[in-house]
């Protein structure tokens, strides 16, 4: 059996070749029941390190196969130029009903307002 070829867990920039020019990859925490979830690291390094160090991750990201798979499960891309969002398909744990995030609409409902 051939093992699947994991790239260094230190190498922040290992598949940016792949995203659309000028985005990066954002590595968001998708465990409800860890401390951070909701919390998006833009380094690579951190978020394997995160789910190394936070006991929530500890039963289902021990292996670096198992943290890669996780890792490509959850990332997106991002435009870093833009103000941050949430990962897709986040819902506040603190805010229930706010599961929508508003991306770019802000203006028109300070407008609607007045
Ligand atoms: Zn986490």
């Amino acid at each position: 059996m051939t093992e699947t070829l994991i790239p260094s867990e230190i190498d922040d920039e290992v598949d940016d070749a792949g995203l659309p020019s000028g985005h990066m990859w954002a590595y968001p925490c998708k465990l409800p029941s860890c401390p951070d979830y909701g919390k998006s690291w833009q380094l690579r390094s951190n978020f394997l390190a995160h789910l190394q160090e936070q006991e929530a991750h500890i039963s289902t990201a021990t292996t670096p196969t198992a943290r890669r798979s996780l890792e490509l499960a959850w990332r997106y891309s991002t435009d870093p130029h833009l103000p941050t969002r949430a990962a897709p398909g986040f819902r506040s744990r603190e805010d229930p009903d706010e599961q929508v995030w508003v991306y770019s609409f802000r203006d028109d409902k300070l407008l609607a307002k007045s």
